[in-house]
């Protein structure tokens, strides 16, 4: 404390608040404002009033896995600028954190290790709470939710009794993902494009088990025509939502088998219908084994194993060779009564459209394969366009067998009586339309639309998740767990063994109970829920977190949602924010909330990569070389062989080794450098590789501007007039009139700075940019050489200002150094005087016969006549024309003079 120096005594922070070290010490000053902070409530929801403008500022929760890595760092940095922007704004801010506590980790973690998956989570969770305190997030923690506790999860189950009263909840047989190695059935979304699950890694199979489901079928029409209103989304992440939904328009149509069954077919190419010259069903289809004629069973039910040996993804894979078998019957085409084959191929799926398709060979693809591995007919039904084909394939005309490849562009319908002549297309008056229009008038066919979403199966057979509010009871079949006796308490004395499905079910004491309705001996539901339902509604809880008579105070879900600002990762661009659009949705249509859409504006923030070393001589995970293994940066090499390394940068991850740990740079620089460097070195939604060398360059930008500020405090301890009214410097108390040159120029800085910033983080938010602005505000402080001036003292007041949201602990010090009453986070945003802003003077280039030959300053409101005069007596004009009159001046107002000789 040599170098101490103490502030004016009106400041209403108390003693020890008011001292500025000559040294920056993060550690110091961070666990001091965190601990003020939470003392004074400081980042507490304000109660909304009429006419208080709101802002709801989320980050998407974490699971608790017990560690914070980069990735989380990032993600809540950028939202709390957000939240602590908009707080200066003078906005009421919710800014909440919660836990996804429910999941797997937790459950493998105790049969791992022994510890019950209570514990183990809620360590997890105070040690991580521990961590973001100390990054500086400014959340108010008394709103803070856990998906696991109690009070949370007695209205998750609530909620599933809405979705059952709703009819939106039901049960069914189901062919469901088995995971061989978890034990668990898997959500389609759960398994990867190899087959295999996203937890385990193991290869998934198939198992038939009595599920739950939500019918978010019965919402696919909105949820696709609200992305619309989601204008403030990325257009990315609208995309990925409309294909995961992935509509199509097009028929069903009729088909009747010589036998007189019916075998209907929806298509999007209902206008191809005459060019349909054979049919292929599912070889798990069931009407295969009626059509199979005795010739063909042996064949069909040879084909039939071999399908139900293969995954869903292998089948429909596009580049895979063709395979099918024919079942020995026809069908009749429907619009021109033709006999067509009917096969069985794996390509075709059960589980999408009606199991069957008709096939087009001339204008589809895989159909086109088909018919030329088999020998069937190729019937072309659309002319393409003048040139558009090879001259074999408009030569051998249209029952041809050499076209090359389907055709499914445009061109004009041909053979196909009603609809020949007619332009192909989906739009009004083109082909597909027609041909619905045609089906219907002759009662073929009707239109229909086909999504591709299924319905969401929700159960899980796993311990650690939201038990299933219901009752199976022997007379009455499903029964709800009244209201009154929720919550269904999940039994904490279990032994988990990791293998024989649900351990619930195992709990004879628990599972037993009599009905609700008649009283009979019945048994629980032991299946509990997806934990995509836990996080499919808490950002609505956090409006009213701590009400434990209903799940939130209608007036204050309305009040506080949609969320204004979402951020999050890529990864949950589909699940996520699907699940949680179908659940306000099904939540208004309850009446239970009044708005369409939970989130206005979305960010997903990029990934942190990290610095990677990999040994290109070597294959697998043994390739990467964990960073701590490697002696010299400089001269990267395999600390086993000696061979040289190469480098890239690549996303976090143990395997790779390549993680820096956030308590290690917490400890070395503090939060604010921290902060300081995520925010700086990518723009947010863009990767970030992380820089050792760019983390020092904030530490020394931070330490630069504390000296600034202590020495602008050690010299106010003399006489100067500013001393003591720092915190009242606002830009209309300035003479204006009165200034220097160099006053006016650094106020421009001021007020240029204030104006970039505020654009800065108004929009896209370009943190970097805006910290840019920051740096060059500080350079400009330390080059205008007027350091007693009040016009510093408003530049390095506003630099503070401008500061806080990115740096929160270093501003608030600062700010009480220089006497500022009050926390800095409660001050309001400074606002830029566009008068500041104007240049004094211009630059005129002054040119003799076209060639520069050099430029003077002249007032910025010159007029034409002035700027040649001051041009003649210009040092250039001086020295190029000798004395000589010009011939003739030209004058391009506030830019240039042209002396021609
Ligand atoms: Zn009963």
């Amino acid at each position: 404390m040599s170098k101490c120096f103490y502030l004016p005594a009106y400041a209403l922070f108390s003693q020890e608040h008011r001292t500025v070290d000559a040294r920056y010490n993060p550690q110091a000053i961070e666990s001091k404002w965190q601990a003020h902070w939470r003392e004074i409530r400081l980042d507490r929801t304000p109660e909304l009033k009429d006419g208080s403008r709101k802002f709801y500022a989320l980050s998407m929760f974490p699971y608790p896995s017990g560690n914070l890595h980069m990735g989380h760092v990032r993600n809540y940095t950028i939202t709390d600028v957000i939240a602590r922007y908009k707080r200066m704004q003078g906005y009421a801010v919710l800014h909440p954190m919660g836990w996804d506590a429910f999941g797997l980790p937790a459950e493998n973690a105790a049969i791992d290790r022994g510890i019950p998956p209570a514990k183990w989570t809620y360590q997890n969770i105070a040690q991580m709470r521990e961590q973001l305190q100390r990054l500086g997030l400014s959340y108010d923690w008394e709103r803070e939710i856990t998906t696991c506790a109690p009070d949370y999860y007695k209205w998750t189950q609530w909620i599933f009794l809405q979705f059952l009263q709703a009819g939106l909840a039901y049960q069914k047989e189901a062919a469901v993902n088995w995971d061989p190695v978890d034990q668990t059935v898997l959500a389609n979304e759960q398994v990867d494009a190899e087959g295999r699950s996203w937890r385990s890694g193991a290869l998934v199979e198939k198992r038939m088990l009595k599920q739950w489901f939500f019918k978010i079928t019965a919402y696919a029409d909105q949820l696709l025509a609200d992305l619309e209103k989601l204008s403030g989304w990325p257009e990315r992440v609208r995309t990925m939502q409309e294909n995961w939904i992935g509509q199509s328009v097009g028929a069903k149509v009729i088909f009747k088998t010589e036998a007189g069954d019916e075998l209907a077919v929806f298509t999007t190419r209902p206008d191809t219908l005459w060019g349909a010259t054979f049919m292929v069903m599912s070889p798990e289809h069931p009407l295969v084994d009626k059509l199979t004629t005795a010739e063909q069973l042996q064949a069909v039910r040879a084909y039939q194993a071999q399908a139900a040996a293969r995954s869903e993804i292998e089948r429909s894979a596009e580049d895979r060779e063709k395979t099918g078998v024919w079942t020995g019957s026809y069908a009749i085409n429907p619009v021109n009564q033709e006999r067509i084959p009917i096969w069985i191929a794996d390509y075709v799926l059960m589980g999408y459209g009606t199991g069957a398709i008709m096939a087009v060979p001339a204008h589809d693809q895989r159909d086109f394969e088909f018919a030329r591995k088999f020998g069937l007919p190729i019937k072309r039904v659309v002319q393409p366009p003048e040139g558009s084909l090879s001259s074999t394939d408009r030569a051998s005309g249209t029952e041809s067998s050499e076209l090359q490849a389907a055709w499914t562009g445009e061109g004009v319908m041909i053979n196909s009586g009603p609809l020949d002549g007619i332009p192909v297309g989906k739009g009004p008056g083109q082909s597909v339309e027609r041909a619905i229009a045609w089906l219907e008038a002759q009662g073929l066919g009707e239109k229909q639309i086909n999504y591709r979403l299924r319905d969401w199966l929700i159960s899980r057979q796993r311990y650690w998740g939201c038990p299933i509010p219901v009752i199976h009871c022997p007379q009455c079949g499903i029964v709800p767990v009244p209201e009154k006796d929720l919550p269904v308490l999940l039994p904490e004395d279990v032994e988990l063994t990791g293998r024989g499905g649900s351990p619930l079910a195992q709990l004879e004491d628990w599972v037993k109970v009599k009905c609700p309705t008649c009283g009979t001996e019945a048994r629980r539901e032991t299946d509990t829920m997806d934990t995509f339902i836990c996080s499919s509604w808490y950002f609505l809880r956090f409006s009213d977190a701590r009400n434990d008579r209903e799940i939130f105070r209608k007036d204050r879900v309305n009040a506080w949602l949609p969320v204004d600002q979402y951020v999050g990762g890529i990864e949950h661009a589909i699940l996520h924010l699907l699940y949680s659009r179908f659940f306000t949705k099904v939540l208004r249509d309850r009446g239970l909330l009044d708005f369409d859409e939970p989130f206005s504006r979305l960010l997903t923030q990029g990934m942190v990569q990290g610095r990677t070393y990999y040994n290109p001589n070597k294959s697998g995970k043994d390739r990467w070389i964990p960073a701590a293994l490697v002696k010299d940066p400089n001269d990267p090499r395999d600390p086993e062989t000696g061979e040289p390394l190469q480098v890239i940068y690549a996303t976090m991850s143990k395997s790779k080794g390549n993680g820096v740990d956030p308590e290690e740079v917490l400890a070395h620089y503090g939060a604010d450098t921290a902060r300081m460097f995520i925010l700086f070195k990518a723009p947010p939604e863009k990767d970030l590789e992380w820089d050792d060398a760019d983390v020092e360059g904030q530490f020394r930008f931070l330490n630069r501007v504390w000296r600034q500020v202590y020495e602008f405090v050690v010299r106010g301890g003399g006489t100067e007039s500013w001393r003591g009214r720092v915190s009242e410097l606002l830009p209309a108390k300035v003479e204006v009139g009165s200034l220097t040159k160099a006053e006016k120029d650094l106020r421009r800085a001021i007020h240029t700075a204030i104006k970039e910033v505020s654009e800065d983080l108004e929009n896209d938010y370009q943190f970097n940019t805006a910290i840019a602005e920051l740096m060059k505000l500080s350079n400009a402080l330390g080059e205008a050489g007027i350091p007693d001036s009040p016009v510093y003292a408003e530049g390095i007041r506003t630099l503070v200002l401008l500061m806080a949201p990115f740096a929160p602990h270093i501003a608030e010090e600062l700010w009480q150094a220089l006497g500022g009453a009050d926390s800095v986070h409660r001050q309001s945003w400074p606002s830029y005087d566009p008068a500041a802003l104007v240049a004094d003077t211009v630059t005129i280039v002054i040119q003799v016969n076209g060639k520069l030959r050099g430029s003077f300053e002249a007032p910025a409101e010159v007029t034409p006549e002035e700027q040649e005069q001051l041009a003649l007596r210009s040092e250039a004009a001086q020295k190029y024309l000798e004395g000589a009159t010009p011939k003739k001046v030209v004058v391009v107002p506030k830019k240039l003079v042209n002396f021609v000789l």
